[in-house]
């Protein structure tokens, strides 16, 4: 049987001592995994670099947290590199502002982008390509962080694989899968396809409310660890009071059998602030996903935009005009790449018929 393994420590303690401790129980607890790796096992360790935020606001993996994991990889005398993808293409930029190439220095490890896109064949529905890196790898360790997503409520060890599509190829996938429940399906299959040996949520400080950038840092002070990234993400959405049938990547997976008979070692039980776009408890999430009258639309705040055009970039329909301040709506599909590339909270999500 799959185990999914949670430690806790006082979320209320000063936030330096949070993140010491948490790590501290995080290296006790890799001691458990040691069997997976063996000396010289090229080893990806896939951090979340979704966007160079400050590192207390939960966003992305956190320095501390990658120097534990690649301290215990190198005791094992393993050869870990670290990589991701992140929307705009640009890994290196957000691991040097978030103080993860730093820790890679520190330990003379390789950061690689997650580029080279290769077809793979698998038995799913959609056609996609994966980093060459990720594929060549012996062993993968994903090193997600505890969040809520504005499309997909959560983000958890699952999403995280999402990040081994190179760069830019990401978007086209919000426009190709078109609504959440074939984009649940899509992440299903990517992560089954990458299929990482250990997988590490780290909710020490995590991210609530309008996620995966632009909501707000919360500390739990819980760590998640499981060989199965499915029963991972199941065991946090059921800590989170989230159903299994409400969350569109566990019933993708649910379908798939996917999900397999867990335990747990030890106990959590939170609360996080889901995005405003959530209808999951509502009973409206079916037809949401059908028409977007029912979601809320994205909105450009003028005063906040940078012109940075990220959003404008990673639009998969082509609906920003940022010198206008424009979203053609007639055009937008909902898929908030907007909002969650935005470095500066600009991209407002407003408004539904229901509102
Ligand atoms: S405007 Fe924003 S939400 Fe609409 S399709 Fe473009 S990126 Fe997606
Ligand atoms: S990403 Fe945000 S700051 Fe940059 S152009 Fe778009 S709305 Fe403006």
């Amino acid at each position: 049987m799959e185990t999914v393994q949670i430690v806790t420590t006082d979320p209320k303690l000063p936030l330096e001592e949070l993140y010491h401790k948490g790590n501290d129980l995080l290296r006790e607890s890799l001691t458990q995994y040691t069997h997976l790796f063996k000396k010289g096992d090229h080893v990806l360790v896939k951090p979340n670099l979704l966007s160079a935020r400050d590192i207390d606001m939960g966003v992305t993996t956190h320095p501390k947290t990658l120097d534990v994991v690649l301290k215990f990889l190198l005791e094992l005398e393993t050869v870990p590199f670290v990589g991701d993808s992140p929307p705009d293409g640009n890994g290196y930029a957000v691991a040097k502002k978030t103080g993860l190439i730093e820790v890679c220095e520190k330990y003379n490890v390789n950061f690689v982008e997650l580029d080279e896109p290769v077809k793979v064949k698998h038995s799913g529905e959609y056609d996609f390509s994966i980093s060459k890196k990720v594929l060549d790898a012996d062993k993968i360790v994903s090193l997600a962080k505890l969040k809520t997503h504005s499309l997909t409520i959560l983000t958890l060890a699952v999403k995280n694989t999402f990040g081994c599509i190179p760069g830019k190829e990401k978007a086209s996938w919000h426009f190709k899968a078109l609504n959440n429940n074939n984009f649940a399906k899509l992440m299903v299959e990517i992560c089954s396809v990458v299929n990482p040996t250990l997988n590490i949520v780290d909710g020490l400080v995590a991210h609530e409310g309008n996620g995966p950038s632009n909501g707000k840092p919360k500390r739990q002070g819980v760590i998640f660890l499981s060989e199965n990234p499915f029963a991972l993400d199941d065991a946090i959405a059921s800590c989170l009071g989230v159903p299994r049938k409400k969350y569109p990547i566990l019933i993708e997976a649910g379908k798939k059998k996917l999900i397999p008979q867990y335990q747990t070692t030890g106990e959590w039980s939170g609360s996080m602030a889901l995005p405003k776009t959530s209808l999951v408890f509502s009973g409206l999430n079916f037809i949401s996903n059908r028409f977007n009258v029912f979601k809320k639309k994205p909105s450009i705040d003028k005063e906040r935009c940078i012109k940075c055009r990220k959003c404008e970039r990673n639009c998969p329909v082509q609906a920003i005009d940022i010198d206008s301040f424009n979203i053609d709506y007639s055009k937008c599909i909902r898929c908030y790449v907007c909002h969650e590339v935005c470095p500066e909270d600009a991209i407002k999500l407003v408004g539904t018929l229901f509102k």
